[in-house]
């Protein structure tokens, strides 16, 4: 199970992931979008942590929620409202409970891709970060334990992220480039499988 330290760390161990990232992210979305989301992601995530380093709050579903309302208000452009709006989501699933089992991490991740496509309206195969997170959650599902639920989730994310490469954008920037949108993989997959891996990791 997973408590707020755990939750904390997590987001600490994302953080790194992001900035050792950075770079790439940027490259990314510089193909095709605007080359922002390595420095926008990696601005939210460095906010994250020097909240965290003031005070870790209380419950896990507190800390989902300073990382929602920090990526809302630090990130901007897409990303910044869908990972806040995933965050946010996943912190009213899980309530106020001290600790999270696979089940409440489950129902996190389901509540954060319900959230991310209320909000941006994608759908499967429209190259967007959708495209790591429903596969991620689907195969979250079959996880007995915290540690497993992620593992579970992040690899699944990876293939997904992966097959981004071949489609063809039909939400967000890309979407302006049309069929030359394909051959490239979506930075907002690619993000969501970093983060998803760097929480697998700190969970093991
Ligand atoms: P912006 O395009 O505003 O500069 P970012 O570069 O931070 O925003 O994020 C781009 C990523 O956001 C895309 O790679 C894609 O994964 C994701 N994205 C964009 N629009 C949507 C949407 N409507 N639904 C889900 N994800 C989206
Ligand atoms: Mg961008
Ligand atoms: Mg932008």
């Amino acid at each position: 199970s997973c408590t707020a330290n755990g939750v904390a760390a997590a987001l600490r161990a994302a953080a790194k992931v992001v900035a050792e990232h950075r770079a790439e992210l940027v490259e990314l979305d510089r193909a095709i979008g605007d080359g922002d989301h390595g420095e926008n992601l990696n601005r939210g995530f460095a906010a994250i942590v020097a909240s965290l380093d003031a005070a870790v709050p209380d419950t896990p579903g507190a800390v989902l929620k300073l990382a929602a309302t920090t990526l809302i208000s630090k990130v901007g452009g897409a990303a910044g409202p869908l990972y806040g709006t995933a965050f946010l989501r996943a912190s009213t699933a899980v309530g106020n409970a001290s600790e999270l089992d696979a089940a409440a991490v489950v129902a996190g991740l389901r509540a954060a891709l319900e959230g991310v496509q209320a909000r941006g309206k994608a759908v499967e195969g429209d190259k967007t970060m959708v495209d790591a997170l429903l596969p991620a959650v689907a195969a979250a599902e079959k996880g007995t334990d915290v540690a497993s639920v992620l593992q579970a989730a992040a690899e699944a994310a990876a293939r997904g992220a992966e097959s981004t490469v071949d489609l063809v954008a039909r939400k967000g920037r890309a979407s302006y480039l049309g069929e030359r949108s394909a051959g490239h993989l979506d930075p907002g997959a690619r993000s969501t499988s970093l983060l998803l891996g760097a929480f697998a990791e700190a969970a093991r």
